[in-house]
């Protein structure tokens, strides 16, 4: 085919597609699907090998937001009877973050609910971050806080961290309809002002929430601009007793062209498959392997994930190979440090934006998922909780 024959091309030169071309991705049959999977692996393989960077989720604060983000199971009056509490301490985020670490994470990324941090709570993840780094010699760790203020990123990188996460959710132009207490502007501030103060940038989307094929490319391009050094791609996590617990609008083979137009977009940047994976991909994950370079292990933020053993056997059985703290995951031109354009933006989960029920392009292959709420489990272990985590 092609088109995809030029977006190789593109993808190994690093050279951004057109849009009509990234659309076009969305828009493959499925009888197409392997070569669009094949042709996105190439890319992938060129500039990450077949490498899995492993990342682990510890939800530092769990529910009683103030913010209304659709997606979100934490959200001001979700239903979703998810575990809720305030900040753990240094010590018992420590022991969960060494969990992960001992399972073959390589990054931690220590997460909030909430709009943003005060100082007070930097003080408190400052302590966090100094307390992982301290008994997990090489662990990368990743912040995701909300909305920062001026000088917290700063703080943040003196403390240690490594990297902020921000997500830009979905397209400038539907970001109101999903959540109405911030703004997209206020994610892509934020974004800016962590790669502003030294850190990784992380910043991703969630697809899902019926958007439209026109509103996946409008973020990924975003992305694009703001040239984060990861991008988490979230597949909503429709949770009972949320706004958007209705929208299961996602196949195992969209949520595959959505990784792989992703992946032409943004060719060597970490592109992350984060919540959502076993709900949506289901038996097609390891086909997603080859499109993206990095998973979360085992569970996320308020819903569980695979067993972390699973996972690690998913990756040996696809051919792949966990990323070793002695590997650099990002290509050479990014690790120096010296490809940045732009920022990033907030918190990540299966969570997403929109809501507004866009109806799918008439071209469009793809059919009404069925609803796979048996898929769906609240976290019940691990942070917060008495009973181990899953890594
Ligand atoms: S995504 Fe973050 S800011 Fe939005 S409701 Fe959830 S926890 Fe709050």
């Amino acid at each position: 085919m092609d088109l995809l024959n030029t977006l190789v091309d593109k993808g190994l030169r690093r050279e951004l597609p057109t849009r009509e071309e990234a659309l076009a991705v969305l828009s493959t049959s499925d009888d197409d699907l392997l070569d669009v999977v094949a042709a996105a692996g190439k890319v992938r393989r060129h500039w990450f090998g077949r490498r899995v960077k492993l990342n682990y989720l510890v939800n530092l604060k769990s529910g009683l937001c103030p913010e209304d983000c659709s997606y979100c199971s934490q959200r001001l009056g979700s239903e979703a009877g998810i575990l809720k509490y305030t900040w753990l301490k240094p010590d018992q985020a420590s022991d969960a973050a060494a969990a992960g670490v001992a399972g073959g994470a390589k990054r931690v990324c220590l997460v909030a609910s909430g709009r943003g941090p005060t100082d007070r709570d930097v003080d408190r993840v400052s302590d966090t971050i100094k307390a992982i780094k301290e008994n997990n010699e090489g662990v990368e760790v990743c912040a995701c806080l909300g909305l920062l203020s001026d000088g917290q990123a700063e703080r943040l990188r003196e403390a240690g961290a490594d990297a902020y996460n921000h997500n830009l959710n979905t397209s400038e132009a539907t970001y109101g309809d999903i959540t109405t207490t911030h703004t997209y502007a206020d994610r892509v501030d934020t974004v800016e002002k962590a790669h502003a103060a030294g850190l990784s940038a992380c910043s991703g989307l969630i697809a899902g929430m019926g958007e439209s094929d026109e509103d996946l490319v409008d973020v990924v391009f975003s992305l694009r601009e703001l040239d984060p050094d990861s991008v988490p791609v979230n597949f909503l996590i429709p949770f009972e007793g949320t706004p958007l617990a209705k929208e299961w609008n996602l196949t195992p083979q969209r949520c595959l062209r959505i990784l792989a137009m992703t992946r032409f977009v943004c060719p060597d940047v970490e592109v992350r498959i984060a919540g959502g994976r076993e709900v949506h991909l289901r038996t097609l994950q390891p086909l997603a392997l080859h499109l993206a370079n990095s998973i979360f292990l085992g569970d996320y933020l308020t819903s569980e994930g695979q067993a972390g053993k699973a996972d690690l056997e998913m990756i040996a059985d696809a051919g792949f190979e966990v990323e070793g703290t002695d590997q650099v995951t990002l290509p050479d031109h990014r690790a120096a440090g010296g490809c940045h354009d732009g920022g990033g933006a907030c918190g990540s989960e299966g969570g997403g934006v929109c809501g507004s029920g866009a109806a799918p392009e008439a071209s469009e292959p793809r059919t009404a998922a069925d609803a796979r709420t048996d898929l769906v489990a609240v976290r019940r272990r691990g942070a917060g909780t008495d009973l181990a985590p899953n890594a």
